[in-house]
């Protein structure tokens, strides 16, 4: 076993386990591939969501950081910053969002913490409407408004949160209702709760829920739910955290699949943006971004270092239209992945769109999720050289498979065989 497992106890407390019974430690990766410390070669089929949105060691990325490197690193927020402001006028203009600003921070965290700073001032209201088993990051404030319960670890949140139905689809109380009754259904919970609460300030939202495996909504359910918000003023936060980006395939946002009425009010991003930079950020119309009062910086937020791998990174992302390649090779790749589940019974649902995927395991026969299930296929993927992630709500029963954008078909029959036989030993 590597030596440096025993060392992690200096850096991890007993609330966090490492992914695997004998832990990886990954020294480089290129394209799709990673490394570990003995030389084992792996396909990267989780770095995408996590780090790495396009490719590791992206040539164009590698010069920009370097390069800014020997040139400057200084504060972002006391004097002009050009790749800041480039990098922001493309997100505005991407956005949707009419009259747009953008903010960075460092995390997708801090990026949450910033758009309920902005809706719990612009709206006097610390009343929030969040998903049930969502995930918004670790701070104070985004624990309180995080419904998955396995990622919330205190309950002592300044925030007052409601939870809404409708961020999962698979199981719950209105599973077996077609995709116009669950709607109907979310939005007569949403009324409901409106009507026996203060008025909240906003609702936040994953377009597909990421650390709850990958589940989705049907489409236009948050444009259903807008048309309520909209009769009280609630603002709309879309956390694009892993959605963004053209993951999703069909749309560069994953608020699209929902955006008959509109673009959200506030659109929160990080994660891969920068391929590995630490950017995070929000972007609103600038009334919104203008209610605050007093100062409010990040030091780190906006840095040209970051800035400059973003620019690079998104340039790659749309001159070789990644998104695209999301669409065609994640519909390959789901196609081939329903193929193996029609086989095996454990194998209770392939969902999600693009290079986002979620297999659902199930104990065979019954609809009880399976997390022994997922941590063997887990173990079983990495045995044959894929790596993989797992999620999900109150048991960890999800596969989650999130690859660089840049995914090639060939990578992806590779990794779908990987995983076939990692299923089929796990049952
Ligand atoms: N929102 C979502 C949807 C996330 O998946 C995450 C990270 N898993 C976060 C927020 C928090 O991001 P970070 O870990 O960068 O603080």
């Amino acid at each position: 076993m590597n030596d440096l497992y025993d060392r992690h106890r200096a850096v991890l407390p007993d609330w966090l386990a490492l992914y695997y019974d004998s832990p990886l430690e990954i020294t480089h990766g290129e394209g799709r591939h990673v490394w570990d410390s003995e030389g084992r070669r792996y396909l990267d089929f989780f770095g995408g969501i996590l780090t790495t949105m396009t490719a590791h060691a992206l040539p164009e990325v590698t010069k920009a950081v370097s390069e800014q490197a020997g040139r400057i690193i200084h504060s972002s927020t006391l004097y002009l910053n050009r790749p800041m402001v480039e990098l922001a006028e493309r997100i505005a203009q991407l956005s949707g969002i009419p009259d747009a600003r953008v903010f960075f921070t460092t995390s997708g965290t801090e990026a949450n913490d910033t758009a309920l700073l902005l809706a719990t001032t612009h709206r006097r209201s610390n009343t929030i409407l969040a998903m049930r088993n969502s995930y918004h990051g670790r701070s104070f404030s985004a624990i309180g408004i995080t419904g998955n319960r396995s990622w919330s670890p205190s309950s002592l949140s300044p925030l007052q949160t409601l939870y809404v139905h409708g961020g999962v689809r698979t199981r719950g109380p209105f599973a077996h209702l077609s995709d116009a009754e669950f709607i109907a259904a979310c939005v007569e919970d949403l009324r409901d709760l409106l009507g026996h609460t203060r008025p909240p300030a906003a609702l936040i939202a994953e377009p597909i829920q990421g650390v709850g495996g990958f589940t989705s909504p049907p489409d236009g359910l948050y444009a259903a739910f807008r048309d309520v918000l909209n009769e009280h003023g609630i603002l709309w936060i879309a956390d694009e955290v892993q959605t963004g980006w053209g993951r999703t395939g069909e749309h560069f946002w994953g608020w699209q699949a929902h955006g008959r009425n509109g673009p959200p009010d506030i659109v929160t991003f990080a994660k891969g943006i920068g391929n590995g930079m630490s950017i995070g950020g929000v972007v609103a119309r600038a009334e919104i971004m203008n209610c605050l009062d007093a100062n409010s910086i990040s030091t780190f937020g906006g840095t040209q270092i970051t800035m400059a791998a973003g620019l690079a990174n998104l340039n790659h992302l749309i001159e070789h239209d990644l998104q695209g390649n999301a669409r065609r090779v994640g519909g390959l790749l789901i196609e081939r992945l329903r193929a193996v589940a029609a086989q095996l019974p454990g194998v209770r649902e392939v969902r999600g769109r693009g290079l986002m995927i979620g297999v659902e395991l199930a104990r065979p026969g019954t609809d009880e999720a399976d997390p022994r299930a997922a941590a063997a296929v887990l173990e079983a993927a990495r045995e044959g050289g894929l790596l993989i992630g797992k999620g999900g709500g109150h048991s960890t029963s999800a596969l989650r498979i999130a690859p660089p954008l840049s995914l090639t078909v060939a990578e992806a029959e590779e990794g779908a065989a990987i995983l076939e036989r990692a299923l089929r030993s796990a049952y």
